[in-house]
């Protein structure tokens, strides 16, 4: 089996922005405020959302499963306050449990989480069980700046997360370092704010010693790892003058990276300096980039043809990228996929 495991449902039918834009109008006017939180979506409506989309490019390119989460860029946590985002996330997840029911042996939940900048993670902690517990899911996206590319928050390992840690090692849930709009005009979204995240989350976990704390506490840092597998020599460097174990015992029973890296020499860089215990499969699709390159005449985003190509890995490390580690990863994963008949 191919896992895909980082997908967004960027698709969905028009009426979830309808909602938005409602939520929206509805922070300057109340009157606008939605009256429900009944989309009116119909079955029909997100099958035909998917099946000329991420369906589609499941068959042609060969994947199997995708584990899939609401838009990444549409989370924008710094719209309105706790229950705008409250009702804002658990529609989007509501969105997202359906898929799955109506594609069990195509996607697998991972839940958006109802963040606010300067209010305490733990207010997410509700609905991150009511995803897990309720609705199935095996992961969660955290937000490490929900001001959108202004960075409010502490740093990732600062005691101000810890409640969501120990609530993911509880549930045994990975997070994937995730941020989502950029309201920064410094920052393009998906071409500077994404990869700067990745970067320094990165740091950020490199500078301290939260996995004392939590041994067992997994994150995916997505986008190839931002910048981190390029500059690996220079994170090596950093890590012996502050002292730090090396990265493969300070970081790297922790902390993943996944394929969405779109071209060849890329994903070359990073099978050959991350561990491939510590690579993902995944594509971002449909989303990131959507348009083909003219010098392969394939999607960007077709990450698969790029770990095909790679001509140094064994079979075992390819199923390991493929599929092994995304099992191991989301803890919960194998049971979901044996309640629903897939081994
Ligand atoms: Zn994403």
């Amino acid at each position: 089996m191919i896992i895909d495991c980082h997908g967004h449902y960027t698709t969905a039918p028009k009426q979830l922005q309808t909602f938005r834009d409602q939520q929206i109008a509805g922070l300057k006017d109340k009157s606008q405020r939605p009256t429900s939180t009944d989309l009116g979506i119909t079955d029909d409506e997100i099958r035909e959302s998917l099946e000329g989309a991420q369906l589609k490019l499941q068959r042609e390119r060969g994947t199997d499963l995708t584990i899939f989460s609401p838009r990444a860029s549409a989370m924008a946590h710094h719209i309105g306050d706790e229950a705008v985002s409250a009702q804002w996330s658990q529609v989007c997840n509501d969105l997202i449990y359906r898929v799955c029911k109506l594609y069990p042996q195509n996607f697998v939940g991972v839940c958006q989480l109802p963040q606010v900048p300067g209010v305490a993670p733990k207010n997410c902690i509700p609905e991150l069980e009511r995803c897990v517990k309720e609705l199935g899911f095996v992961g969660l996206n955290l937000n490490p700046d929900p001001s959108g590319g202004w960075w409010k928050e502490p740093p990732l390992t600062d005691k101000h997360w810890y409640p969501i840690y120990e609530k993911m090692v509880e549930l045994d849930v990975p997070a994937m370092v995730h941020v989502s709009a950029s309201c920064n005009p410094c920052f393009h979204a998906t071409g500077a704010h994404y990869i700067n995240a990745d970067t320094t989350a990165f740091m950020q976990l490199l500078t301290a010693d939260l996995f004392k704390d939590f041994p067992t506490l997994k994150f995916i840092i997505p986008h190839g790892g931002g910048a981190a597998p390029y500059h690996w020599g220079r994170y090596r460097g950093l890590a012996q003058d502050m002292k730090k174990p090396p990265l493969a015992e300070h970081l790297l029973k922790n902390v993943f990276f996944d394929t969405c890296v779109y071209h060849y020499p890329g994903i070359e860089l990073l099978t050959k300096v991350i561990p491939v215990d510590n690579i993902l499969f995944a594509s971002e699709m449909v989303g990131a980039v959507r348009g083909k390159d003219p010098e392969t005449g394939h999607f960007f985003d077709d990450t698969k043809r790029y770990v095909d190509q790679l001509t140094g890995l064994s079979a075992e490390n390819r199923t390991k990228i493929f599929e092994g580690n995304a099992r191991k990863v989301f803890g919960r994963l194998n049971a979901v996929l044996k309640d629903r008949g897939i081994n």
